[in-house]
């Protein structure tokens, strides 16, 4: 009897599962594919895979994690941080880069596991309340999670003499963070400052045209305003959400040689800023021109 109504339950979860979630066509497999955790700075370490960014951040009171991954990244997220001799449970709160799928889908598995608490910017809340369902991209859904503490532009996260704050970066979500904090390496203050995203994926509407809204109100205007944040920021330590983002792989390759130092990088920062920026324009440009020709 036990075995059935467990089987029954299983069948349920396998059938939830399969009916909300979209896979995503091609998943690129550097997501899933692990990476030997290592330490980018005093305090700071590197728990994701090879291009799906996860930082832990370990003070005397506690650790804070900063981004749970994909719903199957839980795993090796635990595995890189016991790897460098940390315990699992001593994350005492989780931070998120911005609520999509690939980088807040472990966080129901995580929060399960440490107890920890979970802060979420304002304008990002809802969709991990309701696991993706109120994401206006209507990307693949996951668990929903309760949030414990709302964060807003400036908020900070403090934990063992550790200042985290929350930048408001929104565009590529409306609640889209950009996390910074000071690390002191060999006695210099070094800024730290992990981008949230700035893609506007090629279904984003960023003009409105009669009949079909923008993906949200003042989506152009935010992307716009986020890049003035980002290039205001003072930034030695670029890193950022996805790997492939601030070249994580090839500086992992020289680090063997060269040290911690190859993480300090404020020129490819203010580089990829800049190149994101003639991107999103671009891009902004195109849907301008496309809705002109609607109206002539
Ligand atoms: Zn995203």
């Amino acid at each position: 009897m036990r075995l059935l109504s467990r089987s029954i339950h299983l069948a349920a979860a396998v059938l939830s599962v399969l009916a909300c979630t979209r896979i995503p066509a091609q998943q690129n497999p550097d997501w899933t594919t692990p990476l030997t955790p290592f330490r980018i700075a005093p305090n700071l370490y590197y728990v994701g895979s090879r291009d799906l960014a996860s930082y832990l951040i370990t003070t005397p009171a506690g650790d804070i994690l900063i981004n749970s991954n994909l719903a199957s990244s839980p795993p090796q997220i635990r595995h890189s941080v016991e790897q460098l001799g940390f315990h699992f449970s001593d994350i005492k709160i989780l931070l998120i880069s911005h609520a999509h799928f690939d980088h807040a889908a472990g966080s129901a598995a995580i929060l399960q596991q440490t107890h920890a608490r979970y802060m979420v910017m304002d304008a990002d809340v809802s969709t991990i309340e309701t696991g993706g369902r109120t994401d206006f991209a209507h990307f693949t859904t996951f668990p929903p999670t309760r949030v414990d503490r709302i964060l807003h532009d400036g908020s900070t996260v403090q934990l063992g003499g550790i200042t985290l704050t929350a930048h408001k970066t929104a565009g590529h979500t409306p609640g889209c963070t950009t996390w910074t904090m000071q690390v002191i390496e060999d006695g210099k203050p070094l800024n730290v400052v992990i981008v949230g995203s700035v893609t506007a994926l090629s279904e984003y509407r960023l003009v409105a045209t009669p009949g079909h809204p923008a993906s949200y109100p003042g989506i152009a205007q935010d992307f716009a305003h986020t890049f003035d944040v980002l290039n205001a920021l003072p930034c030695d330590i670029f890193l950022s959400s996805h790997g492939s983002y601030f070249d994580l792989l090839s500086k992992l390759a020289r680090m063997k040689a060269e040290g911690s130092s190859v993480w300090i990088d404020s020129a490819g920062y203010k580089r990829a800023i800049a190149q994101s920026r003639v991107d999103f324009e671009a891009d902004l440009a195109r849907q301008q021109t496309a809705a002109a020709h609607l109206h002539s």
